[in-house]
């Protein structure tokens, strides 16, 4: 990247960066003025965001029209710029990030009504407000973050975190980000409470090295995530033991990970009782029984040994 699309990118993701910022602090005020504000620079934010991730592929792509793009316009600010109702099929096209137009095209249809019109109800404006800053969110997390230089990184990072902070924290934006949501959670087989943010929405996909919580987009590998979900979530420690429990975290049965967690909640399938969390098998209780003579847990076959205590009572 050269100075003068660095200089772009820095500025742009500043900016977005700032509406955003105020965004959350209009919502946080719950006033008509600061819900209707909370939708203004939550588009704004989105807006500069889309043009932040197009300035990465190149400077002349936040022009209307690329073909006539000066830099020397670009620096003075003089220039016609990309418009917002064209800004996800333009990334879409040069950097193919698969982005739903529908999403974005609703943010700013509504930024218009507001901004020509006033505001409308204040349950439906604070629902727009939660849907515009969760796909902020989202396309920070996916497309922004990684493409970014260091130091813008760290900065929206932080911004980042406050975004989760804030949506774990108000009831309002708390449903309605998982409302938008309940779609794509209904895809995966395995969604647990998140130990990051407490939400059912933590999906095990057999990825052992990733495991991501939808609602707060927290990264976890497999085993870390399997010892912090029995200590936070189902709230096992040492003394559990001690006081007659069996531990809820053992070796897998078929990839032998230290990442077996149950008894287990599994949203929507109340049989599952344990999960991998590395190769997302799924047992139920009758799937498994325990060796006679080590102990360890086995499948269910109707035989009382585990094979490697087969192997050792009958060597061949
Ligand atoms: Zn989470
Ligand atoms: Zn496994
Ligand atoms: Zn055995």
């Amino acid at each position: 990247m050269n100075h003068d699309a660095r200089d772009a990118v820095s500025v742009l993701s500043e900016n977005g960066r700032h509406f955003l910022m105020s965004a959350l602090g209009e919502i946080d005020r719950d006033t008509e003025t600061g819900n209707r504000n909370a939708v203004v620079f939550s588009a704004a934010a989105v807006e500069v965001l889309l043009k932040t991730r197009l300035a990465l592929e190149h400077w002349t792509l936040l022009f209307d029209d690329p073909a006539r793009a000066k830099l020397q316009d670009l620096k003075n600010g003089d220039f016609v710029s990309v418009q917002a109702s064209r800004l996800v099929q333009r990334l879409n096209n040069v950097a193919s990030l698969g982005l739903e137009t529908k999403r974005a095209d609703q943010i700013f249809k509504l930024r218009n009504r507001m901004v020509h019109f006033g505001p409308g109800p204040k349950i439906a404006t604070r629902l727009e407000v939660s849907r515009s800053l969760g796909f902020a969110l989202d396309f920070l997390h996916d497309h922004l973050l990684p493409e970014l230089p260091d130091e813008e990184q760290q900065r929206l990072e932080e911004l980042k975190t406050e975004l989760t902070a804030t949506f774990a924290k108000i009831d309002d934006f708390k449903a309605g980000r998982l409302r938008d949501l309940k779609a794509e959670l209904g895809t995966h087989a395995i969604v647990i409470t998140c130990p990051d943010c407490q939400q059912d929405a933590l999906v095990i996909d057999g990825d052992e090295d990733e495991n991501r919580c939808l609602f707060c987009l927290a990264l976890t590998g497999s085993e870390e995530l399997a010892e912090r979900y029995v200590s936070d979530i189902l709230g096992w420690t040492w003394t559990s033991i001690a006081e007659g429990g069996t531990e809820p975290l053992q070796e897998c049965i078929e990839c032998s990970g230290h990442a077996l967690v149950g008894p287990i909640q599994v949203v929507n399938r109340p049989k599952i009782s344990y999960v991998c969390f590395s190769c997302a098998t799924t047992l139920e209780e009758t799937d498994v029984d325990w060796c006679a003579r080590c102990g360890d847990m086995k499948r269910s076959n109707g035989d009382s040994l585990c094979s490697s205590c087969w192997r050792v009572v009958l060597p061949d």
